[in-house]
Parts: C-alpha cells; structure tokens; sequence
C-alpha cells in the first residue's frame, strides 16, 4: 500500500479528480473564443458566490498579490487605511500596506473575538479614512466577521471597504452588494478547491469612482482598469494562468451542481462535527460560536502541551497533513481546514488519527470518546 498523504490544512486544499483532471487540458489561445468562454463562465458562478452583480477580475497571483492589488488601486501616498485587526492575516494586510508607503492603521481586538461595529463607527467619526480592511474568515484563529454590520458602518463614509475572504468565499456565505463589501478578493487554493495560483477580485460602483480618479496610484500589472477592460471580452490584461482557468471552471461546476446553499451547510455540518470531536479529547474549538468559522478549525490545547508534537505525529505516522500556527499562537493550537472537498468520512478519519496520535503521545484521553461525538453532531443535522 503507498503512504496515504492526506491534505488537511487550511489552505490549499484537496483537489478533486475533476478540477485536475481540467488543469491537464492542452493549452489554447488566452485571447481565443475558447478560453474567453471559460473566463465569462468562471465569472457567472463566481458573481453568485459572491452575492454580485460586479465584474469579476482574475490575476495570476496567491492570494497576497490581490491583498496588494487592492490597496494599490485604491490608495495613494498620504492615504490612510483601518485595518480590522484580530489575527494573522489582518497583520500582514497592514504590513503590506506599509510597504506601499501607505499610512496604516489598527483597530485592535483580541484574537479569537472580531470588532465591535460601534468601535469602528467611533474610530470613523474620529479620523478620515480612505479604506477599511476587514478579514471575512481570519484563519489564523477561526473567526468569522460580521460583515453584514461593518458593510453598514462604513457604507455611510467616504472609506471603501476592502474585504479578505481568501478562506471564507464557497465555505461561508458572501453577499457582497447587500452587506456594501466595495472590494472583494479571495484566492483559487481554499474553499473553491484549486491548485493555489488565482486571484479573484469583484470591485463595486463606490470602488471604481476611486479607482478611476485622477489621484495618483503605483500600478500597472495589477491596475484594475485594465483588467475591467479585458473582463469585458472574456479575456485578462496580461497571459492568464490557462490551466488554472479550466480547473476553477470546473470546480465552480461542482459547487454549482451540489448547489450553494448545500455547499454552505455541508462546511457547517463538517466543522461542527470536528469541533464535537476536538472538544471530547479535550481540545475545545478556540474561537466560539457564533463567530466561529465552518472553514477553518482551530483546537486549544491544554496548557503546556505542544503543537508541533501533535502535527509531526500525525504527519509522520498518520499520513495527515493539519497546521499549527506560525504566530503568537505558536505551539498552542492546531488548525485544520474543513472546506472545499471535504465530506464526513474525511472528519471521521481526522477524529480517528488525532485520538490515535494523542494515545501515542500518552494523553489521557477517553477511546472512542471523539468520534461517538462526532457520529452526534452529524445525526443533528
Ligand atoms: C490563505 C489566506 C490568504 C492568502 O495567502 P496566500 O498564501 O498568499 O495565498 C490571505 N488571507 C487569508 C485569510 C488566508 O487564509
């Protein structure tokens, strides 16, 4: 038998057989009646997912390259952004920000709780801002914001609102034009399950007034205009990323054909399982209901335990591949990714493993405990 290798993280993700089976098509014409096909199928599925009526830009990039891209075109010297700022991924949009030259900001919350929207309306009233950052599934630590509330602070205010949903887009639903998200960014390798490589921007009417303003922005292979100028043909700015394009297009078919909404209940029904799970070996979910993701699973450990004790066995042993963090929760929690192509046999296996793993590590832990759990959650739903 080869050695299982079993893709757990929180990104990238399995890829199923389809999409790779699409990613090894010939090449065609990237300006081709084709390919440009493809591009505006991409873009029809995608306007769902993400609850728009925008244009859909696609770049060649992970998922930093559009982080940066949004700035890029949105803020210029002497601009000022807010950024929401409750993990990992809200410090490094900050950082990016300072790269640029740019002037940043933090509202700062606790890692594991998300931003209080009266907090923002004050800081808002406080300071003029050009943008607001917020991270829709902040996988570092599992939590989810309250768009829906943040869109409705600062759609009153001259800001954009600038949101990550690399991690939440097709596990956590995303309705974009109802909540006021004015720009809109996410990447091919978590939930839309993908080979990593695609970013996808959706930008709305607020954003592209500022976009194409007279003020002065550094960019040219990211610069919006030209790729809302290519979007409308089926094609992008500069030679797309082909081979990534047929896959997205047909993990998008599969998102479709199982049905959104199905799609979206199957990521809650997945992680609640393995947040069961976690809980009866004693390791309880880190960031708590309501605001705790369905895509990203991050279990506490107790303290004066290790990590990386638990993510090497499991690898090593167990052929599963699971996260820690590479932060200050370093060594205090583990991470798994519940989206994409992920179904309850996959739960099961990890629950079965991560028991296994902490019996060989000689925890106390209770046999069977974490997947009778499990089976519980599952028949609630
Ligand atoms: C994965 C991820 C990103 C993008 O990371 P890349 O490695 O550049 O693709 C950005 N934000 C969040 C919240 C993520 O989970």
């Amino acid at each position: 038998m080869p050695k299982p290798y079993r893709l757990r993280l929180p990104g990238p993700t399995t890829v199923p057989e389809r999409v790779r089976n699409a990613l090894a098509k010939p090449v065609v014409n990237h300006r081709g009646p084709e390919f440009g096909a493809v591009v505006k199928e991409i873009e029809s599925h995608l306007r769902k997912i993400m609850g728009t009526a925008n244009p859909v830009l696609l770049f060649a990039a992970s998922g930093t390259g559009v982080m940066e891209a949004s700035l890029a075109n949105t803020l210029g010297t002497g601009d000022r952004a807010l950024f929401l700022s409750n993990g990992q991924f809200a410090e490094r949009f900050a950082a990016i920000a300072k790269g640029l030259n740019l002037q940043a900001d933090s509202l700062e919350v606790p890692w594991g709780k998300s931003v209080n929207p009266a907090l923002l309306a004050a800081r808002l009233a406080e300071t003029d801002y050009q943008a607001v950052i917020a991270i829709h599934n902040e996988s570092s630590t599992g939590a989810v914001a309250d768009l829906e509330a943040i869109g409705a602070v600062v759609r009153g205010t001259p800001a954009v609102l600038i949101v990550d949903s690399v991690s939440g887009l097709g596990g956590i639903d995303m309705q974009q034009d109802r909540w006021g998200v004015d720009i809109l960014l996410s990447a091919s390798q978590k939930a839309l399950m993908c080979p990593p490589g695609l970013g996808l921007i959706s930008v709305s009417e607020k954003a592209w007034k500022i976009i194409d303003g007279n003020a002065p922005r550094a960019r040219f292979y990211w610069d919006f205009r030209k790729a809302r100028d290519n979007a409308v043909d089926g094609q992008t700015a500069f030679t797309p990323a082909v081979s990534l394009g047929f896959g997205l297009c047909e993990a998008l078919r599969m998102i479709d054909e199982e049905g959104l909404p199905n799609v979206l209940a199957r990521h809650e029904r997945l992680a609640a399982a393995l947040q069961a799970g976690g809980a009866a070996l004693g390791l309880p979910v880190f960031t708590k209901s309501p605001i705790r993701s369905n895509t990203v699973t991050v279990l506490q450990l107790p303290e004066g335990k290790d990590a990386g004790s638990i993510v090497r066995h499991l690898y090593e042993n167990y052929g599963t591949v699971i996260a820690g963090a590479r932060n200050k929760l370093d060594g205090t929690v583990i991470r798994f990714g519940t989206m994409g192509y992920v179904d309850d046999a996959d739960i099961i296996l990890d629950l079965m493993y991560l028991e296994r793993t902490l019996l060989d590590l000689g925890w106390p832990v209770v046999k069977g405990a974490a997947l009778a759990a499990a089976n519980e959650s599952f028949s609630r739903t």
